[in-house]
């Protein structure tokens, strides 16, 4: 980013939201040092993705207090009715260029996130949200972009519900678009994920028309050979990440074949029913972010792979509820309940469907990720339960 704002005159530099959860750093300390390393980089606008609530809507106004680059979200409001970042749109000039930029979150924070992070929060659907702002920037601006965290689908269905935006900076849905997507006249660019790529979209804009007269776009590929290290941002990670390092690199058992998230959901689900004793077990397969690979595994590598801080929570639901689980009881087993061990999270999302009486869930204090550091320090590896000696199926 401050190579190219090095060569070039006119740059504009955004990000398109989650920016937060996925490392021990940014989970033990709630989000902040992400944003604290963000001032490192020429940021001039991000928008609020549905991680930044992973932590509750709450924790938020710290995120405002250390990022000092403008954070926008123009269909998410506070209780009070005010908006949760205070800023929809972001008005910046590059060079003679005057650009207005919309904010937009993905509307299902429900489906998405916990219940602290979407409780009392008033949602708007984005392409109305859009359309409103859209009218009113539309006479300041020589260009027009929104930046949202919709997913790319949206994004195709916004450029068509708002034609006036000439770009559309996206994410969410972790799209890698080499080339712009058009529709319309609207350009949609989407980097991928997790800091793999930076998208670069060159414009000629003619001032007098309004219009982009010329575009370019590509996926620049983020290695530590191609880029180098910025020592700036190097030191603001290096900062927290030596905090971080005496409570997560601690060697807790080994691994013998890599293992990806959906075997490790598989694992998972069967340590959360024998340990609890359970019926059934279940670990949703969104909530397995990182693979695991041969050699020792470390605390941290348990964080990586569990960021969320769910608790275990225990069901009890009757025999025709078990299908939210895809799962069925034995043939011939008549029971009238069945227990199962979850996290929060798809616990939370279950007994809302499903209406369930308070007395039917019940939230351990214990956290999922504890849970499955303490089974491999047990048994020195994360294997199935089933081929752990000493271990009997239920
Ligand atoms: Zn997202």
């Amino acid at each position: 980013l401050k190579s190219v704002q090095a060569e070039e005159k006119n740059v504009l530099v955004l990000d398109a939201g989650d920016l937060i959860t996925g490392t021990p750093v940014s989970t033990l300390f709630l989000g902040v040092p992400v944003f604290e390393i963000y001032n490192t980089m020429p940021y001039q606008a991000v928008v609020l993705g549905n991680h930044e609530f992973d932590h509750g809507w709450s924790q938020i106004s710290e995120f405002l207090r250390v990022a000092e680059f403008p954070i926008l979200s123009a269909n998410i409001r506070l209780p009070s009715g005010a908006l949760i970042t205070g800023r929809a749109t972001q008005g910046i000039a590059v060079g003679n260029l005057k650009i207005g930029i919309i904010g937009l979150t993905h509307p299902d924070l429900r489906r998405l996130t916990a219940r602290a992070g979407w409780e009392g929060l008033t949602i708007e659907e984005p392409a109305a949200v859009a359309q409103r702002y859209a009218k009113a920037l539309r006479p300041h601006s020589d260009l027009l972009i929104a930046l949202t965290h919709l997913g790319v689908d949206d994004d195709v269905a916004l450029a068509r519900a708002v034609p006036q935006l000439d770009v559309i900076v996206g994410g969410h849905s972790h799209t890698q678009l080499t080339q712009p997507r058009q529709v319309g006249n609207t350009l949609i660019v989407q980097a991928g994920c997790n800091g793999r790529y930076v998208g670069r979209l060159d414009l000629v804009v003619d001032l007098v028309e309004k219009r982009i007269v010329r575009h370019e776009g590509r996926l620049i590929p983020v290695t530590a050979e191609s880029m180098g290290t910025d020592p700036v941002t190097a030191a603001a990670v290096e900062k927290w990440e030596s905090r971080v390092r005496e409570a997560v690199d601690v060697k807790i058992g080994d691994n013998t074949t890599l293992k990806g998230r959906s075997e490790l959901r598989d694992i998972i689900s069967e340590v959360l029913r024998v340990t609890f004793e359970t019926d059934f077990g279940y670990q949703n397969s969104g909530g397995v972010r990182a693979d695991l690979s041969p050699g020792p595994i470390l605390k941290r590598h348990i964080w990586t792979m569990l960021p969320f801080g769910h608790r275990v929570t225990l069901l009890t639901l009757e025999r025709n509820q078990l299908s939210e689980f895809n799962v069925k009881p034995p043939a011939g087993e008549d029971k009238e309940r069945y227990t199962v061990a979850t996290n929060s999270y798809v616990a939370e999302q279950v007994a809302a469907r499903l209406n369930l009486p308070p007395e039917r869930i019940e939230t351990l204090p214990r956290l999922l990720r504890d849970v499955i550091i303490g089974y491999v320090e047990a048994r020195g590896s994360l294997e199935m339960p089933a081929l752990v000696p000493g271990l009997q199926h239920k």
